[in-house]
């Protein structure tokens, strides 16, 4: 064994992305490194991010979090999905839910008994099997004790990394005050030796991990990595957002509303709503979008509507040298499906697991690299889809609908539109039911689907079919509102 020779780890930056690694190195590996974060308060953090997926809650549990310690800290609800209104055309209204469709065999996707039945006339919709899907849509939720559900949380964003900081503090992290000036770099190995502050301070270090948010500092500045443009797939490019009064009982489910030029989101938290407008400047101005998110809101505006500019695509390395890229440092594929806080935490277990205590080996760098290279092309083209496939008349949505788009994302419609065959591969992020659900929300109907349920005869199918939605509403019936079970899992007085 070579002796350890990566002791001191710094993360530049204090946004989500730098208390997360934080959070989570100081916890697994706290007690093998000498942890150090700069942030720059002056600076600030990029303020939006609130919306997850149910992968949080597997790495909640790598930090050792309490759910409602947590919950009450971040001001947070409950999730089951996402309603995408108004996307293939106006008046539209699908949800994209966590859930499971059915139930699937070896030989097919339950989705496929479900078109073998609406081939023989059966008039119910796909999610009516998904038990997540009827919840949502009944404004009801319950935790796994009282029946099977998978969720994710609507958070504070701000409330979330103040948590992880107090955390990461307590288990021995030094955090350091300033603006990083410079960064001082082995003139021979082209290694980071420190990060020098506006003060003169160096924070020296053997590892340091980029979370500067969309400037990467160290990553881009440093190292020059290089950007692949993505904006001819994902043009949207300016996001305004605003916080606001609740007006009402929160959703379980974030709600994205498509608007000629891109969409706007609205989360809703206990005490706060948030909402976004993002759009494409080359089809909104910006004094437009100003109007318009402010016009859409339903309770009082509680900021001033904050303009954030971003490009989609993704850093050529997010590893380099003796420094690792997370978050909007390493890339950036629009917020739609709440997965930027998941990548961040993939890319940290990942960094967990091939930590380089012996030194930095190139062929581990090459495997981060293309790990995450590959994670995030499946997400793109997952958020691609819901681009290319609409209907709708306005120029901004025909270029999208015209678009080349990726090879890879090519075969999976046309394996989707052909014969309803969709499939999650090694790199996937999103499950069969996820690609089917937005396949189908997006109005593509397949042109024949596997004969599976046409073996097991008309009448016994519908019997079948008619038990599966039995069941999930007799479940969903039995649920509290999503409300009513916040304010008890959280022990609160209920909302007057
Ligand atoms: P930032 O929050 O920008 O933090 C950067 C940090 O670096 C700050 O602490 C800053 O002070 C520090 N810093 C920078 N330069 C210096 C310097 N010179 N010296 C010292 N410190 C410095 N993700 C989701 O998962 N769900 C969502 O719903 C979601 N919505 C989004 C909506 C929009 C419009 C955008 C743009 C992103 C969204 N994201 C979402 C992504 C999410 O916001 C980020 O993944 C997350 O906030 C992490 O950001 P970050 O920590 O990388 O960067």
């Amino acid at each position: 064994m070579t002796e350890q020779r990566v002791k001191k780890v710094v993360i530049a930056g204090g946004g989500t992305a730098g208390w997360l690694a934080a959070a989570a190195l100081s916890r697994q590996l706290g007690q093998l490194l000498d942890i150090t974060l700069v942030e720059s308060e002056e600076i600030g953090t990029i303020g939006v991010g609130e919306a997850t997926i149910p992968t949080m809650r597997s790495f909640h549990a790598i930090l050792g979090l309490d759910e409602r310690e947590f919950m009450r800290a971040t001001q947070a609800t409950f999730k089951l999905g996402i309603s995408f209104e108004n996307w293939a055309r106006d008046g539209d209204r699908y949800i994209h839910s966590f859930g499971d469709l059915g139930k699937s065999t070896w030989m097919g996707d339950f989705h496929h008994f479900w078109l073998a039945a609406k081939a023989a006339g059966d008039a119910s919709e796909i999610g009516d099997y998904c038990l997540e899907l009827q919840a949502a849509k009944a404004e009801r939720f319950a935790l796994p004790s009282e029946g099977e559900i998978n969720y994710a949380y609507h958070l504070d964003a701000g409330l979330y990394a103040r948590f992880l900081r107090a955390r990461s503090e307590a288990n021995g992290l030094k955090r350091i005050e300033g603006r990083i000036a410079s960064v001082d770099r082995d003139g021979e190995t082209g290694f980071i030796r420190a990060l020098v502050l506006d003060s003169g301070e160096r924070v020296e270090g053997d590892l340091f991990i980029d979370c500067t948010g969309f400037r990467g500092l160290l990553i881009e500045s440093t190292y020059a990595a290089g950007y692949e443009d993505w904006s001819h797939w994902l043009p949207t490019n300016s996001a305004l957002a605003v916080q606001s009064a609740a007006t009402g009982p929160a959703h379980p489910y974030t709600r994205a509303i498509a608007h000629d030029a891109g969409w706007r989101w609205r989360i809703p938290l206990q005490h706060r709503v948030g909402n976004g407008l993002v759009y494409a400047s080359e089809h909104l101005s910006d004094d437009e979008a100003h109007a318009r998110l402010l016009g859409t809101i339903d309770g009082a505006p509680l900021t001033e509507p904050r303009l954030i500019r971003f490009r989609t695509g993704r850093r050529r390395q997010v590893w380099m040298g003796n420094c690792v890229a997370l978050s909007l440092a390493s890339g950036f594929v629009e917020p739609l499906e709440s997965t930027s806080i998941h990548l961040v935490m993939t890319g940290v277990t990942r960094l967990m697991q091939a930590f380089p205590f012996g030194g930095v080996a190139p062929a581990a760098v090459t495997r981060f690299n293309e790990q995450a290279q590959a994670e995030l092309e499946r997400v793109r083209d997952f958020i691609i889809l819901h681009y290319h496939l609409n209907e709708r008349p306005e120029p901004f949505w025909a270029a999208r609908r015209d678009m080349p788009i990726p090879d890879t994302l090519v075969e999976r419609i046309a394996l989707f539109a052909e014969a309803a065959q969709a499939y999650q591969g090694g790199e996937d992020l999103f499950r069969v039911a996820s690609w089917v659900q937005v396949m189908l929300g997006q109005r593509l109907m397949p042109r024949d689907h596997h004969r599976l349920g046409t073996i097991m005869g008309g009448p016994q199918l519908a019997g079948v079919l008619a038990k599966m939605r039995g069941d999930i509403s007799d479940v969903v019936a039995a649920m509290p509102t999503h409300q009513k079970f916040l304010d008890r899992h959280l022990l609160r007085p209920p909302r007057a």
